[in-house]
Formats: structure tokens, C-alpha cells, sequence
């Protein structure tokens, strides 16, 4: 019993639920008798522990950890994984500006090694655009959608990817 968000790290973001002792003490749900786990606290490999506690249904993992219901431990352990993403997506935000503001100064001074530098950013766009416009398309962006974030018209963005996507 876990929940994943994949790819972030080393040890990326594993969650799962300790169950809270008695004596204040915490070991994993799974290694817990249905006496023993009657508060849990969603976990995660990354160190997080949710500030709050919830109470265990005895014997039953599904109702305990509670997927898809508001105010369980894996309702937490998501709201954390969500804050994980949008931290993410920042510091991709930011990395793309720091490529911009060296390459734009580098132009000139350095030519070859914006050549080289911008050539494999190249190869990374061919790579991932049509993946990301196949898989918006199919989460059904419109057109619309896709040319606003990619600070281009509707037309422009559907002439420039059509050939990804179905
Ligand atoms: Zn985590």
C-alpha cells in the first residue's frame, strides 16, 4: 500500500500511513494489528508527515486510507503531492529563464557555444513537443488552449503541432 508521484528525485514521493501508537509512538500501518492502528498519519519518503491524524477503520486498508474522499490520509498525502508539483513547476520556470537570459547573452560573445548549447535544446523540443501535444489534445486542450500557453494563436499552434496529434 503506497501512493506514487513519480519521477521527482532520488527518492521521489512515496506516500503511506503510520499508525500512531498508544504510547505516542509510530510504526508503519502494514506492520500494525487492527488493535494497534486505530489513528494513522499520512507519510511520505521525502520526510513529510501530515500535521493531523485520522482515524483508522479496524482491518479495512481501503476505508483507512480513504482514496478519493476529502479529510483522509490519502486526501493529505495528495494535497502534498500537489504542492511538490507546482513547486516543480516553478523551478522549471525559472530554468527555462536562466537558459533564455544566458543564451540571449551569449549569442554574440560565444557563438559556438550557443551553437551547441541551443542545438541540443533543439533536439530536447523535437523530443517532447509532440509528446505534450498528443497527450494535451487527448486531455482534450483545444487548440485555443494550447496556442495560449504557448503564447501563440490558435492557428499557429494547431499548424505547428498538427502533424502530433490525431
Ligand atoms: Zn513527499
Amino acid at each position: 500500500m503506497s501512493w506514487v508521484l513519480e519521477g521527482f528525485g532520488l527518492y521521489g514521493h512515496e506516500g503511506t500511513m503510520a499508525a500512531l501508537l498508544e504510547d505516542g509512538s509510530e510504526i508503519p500501518y502494514a506492520e500494525a494489528g487492527p488493535r494497534e492502528a486505530t489513528r494513522v498519519r499520512a507519510v511520505c519518503s521525502c520526510g513529510w508527515r501530515d500535521v493531523e491524524d485520522h482515524p483508522a477503520v479496524p482491518g479495512d486498508l481501503r476505508a483507512t486510507e480513504g482514496r478519493g474522499s476529502d479529510d483522509t490520509p490519502h486526501a493529505a498525502w495528495e494535497a502534498h503531492a500537489a504542492g511538490v508539483l507546482l513547486e516543480s513547476l516553478s523551478e522549471l520556470d525559472e530554468a527555462v529563464r536562466t537558459v533564455d537570459w544566458y543564451l540571449d547573452r551569449l549569442a554574440d560573445s560565444r557563438p559556438m557555444v550557443t551553437l551547441a548549447a541551443a542545438s541540443r535544446l533543439e533536439a530536447m523540443i523535437q523530443r517532447v513537443l509532440p509528446r505534450a501535444a498528443a497527450r494535451a489534445r487527448m486531455q482534450d486542450a483545444t487548440w485555443e488552449d494550447i496556442g495560449r500557453v504557448m503564447g501563440r494563436s490558435r492557428q499557429a499552434a494547431h499548424q505547428r503541432l498538427r502533424k502530433y496529434t490525431a
